[in-house]
């Protein structure tokens, strides 16, 4: 969609980023917290290129994906697109990618490779395929431990009272750094199923912050999405990761990854 064009709902791209931006603010004031204590991630894997251009250009710098094949393609675009514009002396503001989407075996050591937090570790296995492929990287690869709190059979995510044990084992690792927990409310029950989830983890991410593991870096509560961004704000969470209400109407489909 190009730049300034509403989409059936008669909103722009830009309208509805400061939108969510506006809302985010004024959450966290209700909160009793500052707006920039909340960061906003974009999640673009329903958006176009394009899109995330416009959206980098408005000052959006951190951006998410749940393939990584789609995550790799778009990282290598918008490169191009940002040595494109510095060559032509113009600007090109940072950005930084997030994977948010189940992590398979086979496609861990590319995704490490461009990532600034995976939010979705979810076993010692995987966990261990990180440290492994993080070997290589200057820094350790940061990530966020998946809680499935609401304990639906569908959902990935570690029970909550095996979160606690799996930032233990995370801690001993040299190349990975448990950063937060993460979580998704129920698929059912709209905001009202959602606030007591974001509660519990809200919880639970304190005790373990409390307890000192995870060190003084164990700082990032990942929860809320289009549908409930402003309650997962309310209960405590300082990023939030939103697609649709910032993207509109979905630009490209999404495709099951190949194996
Ligand atoms: C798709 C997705 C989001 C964003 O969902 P929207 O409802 O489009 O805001 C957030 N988190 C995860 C893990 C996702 O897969």
């Amino acid at each position: 969609m190009a730049s300034g064009t509403q989409d059936a709902n008669g909103t722009t791209l830009k309208q509805r980023y400061l939108d969510v931006k506006s809302r985010i603010a004024a959450a966290a004031v209700r909160a009793g917290r500052r707006p920039e204590e909340v960061m906003l991630v974009v999640v673009s894997k329903s958006g176009s290129v394009d899109q995330i251009r416009e959206l980098v250009q408005l000052g959006q710098a951190d951006f998410a994906e749940n393939r990584v094949q789609q995550l790799l393609q778009r990282v290598a675009q918008v490169d191009e697109w940002r040595a494109r514009r510095a060559e032509l002396g113009g600007q090109a503001p940072p950005v930084r990618w997030h994977m948010i989407g189940s992590l398979q075996r086979n496609k861990v050591k590319k995704a490490v490779e461009c990532v600034r937090l995976v939010h979705s570790v979810d076993s010692l296995r995987l966990a261990e395929e990180l440290q492994a492929a993080s070997v290589r990287r200057e820094a350790p690869t940061e990530v966020l431990v998946e809680v499935n709190v609401s304990g639906e059979g569908s959902k990935h995510g570690v029970a909550p009272g095996a979160a606690r044990h799996l930032v233990a084992q995370i801690e001993t690792m040299v190349n990975v750094r448990a950063r937060g927990l993460m979580c998704m409310a129920p698929l059912e029950g709209g905001v009202a199923a959602a606030r007591p989830t974001f509660e519990r983890c809200r919880e639970l991410f304190e005790d373990i912050r409390h307890s000192g593991m995870g060190g003084e870096r164990f700082d990032i509560l990942s929860m809320g999405m289009s549908a409930d961004y402003e309650v997962a704000v309310e209960c405590g969470a300082n990023l939030v990761r939103v697609g649709g209400a910032v993207i509109g109407p979905p630009q490209v489909t999404e495709e099951p990854e190949e194996a």
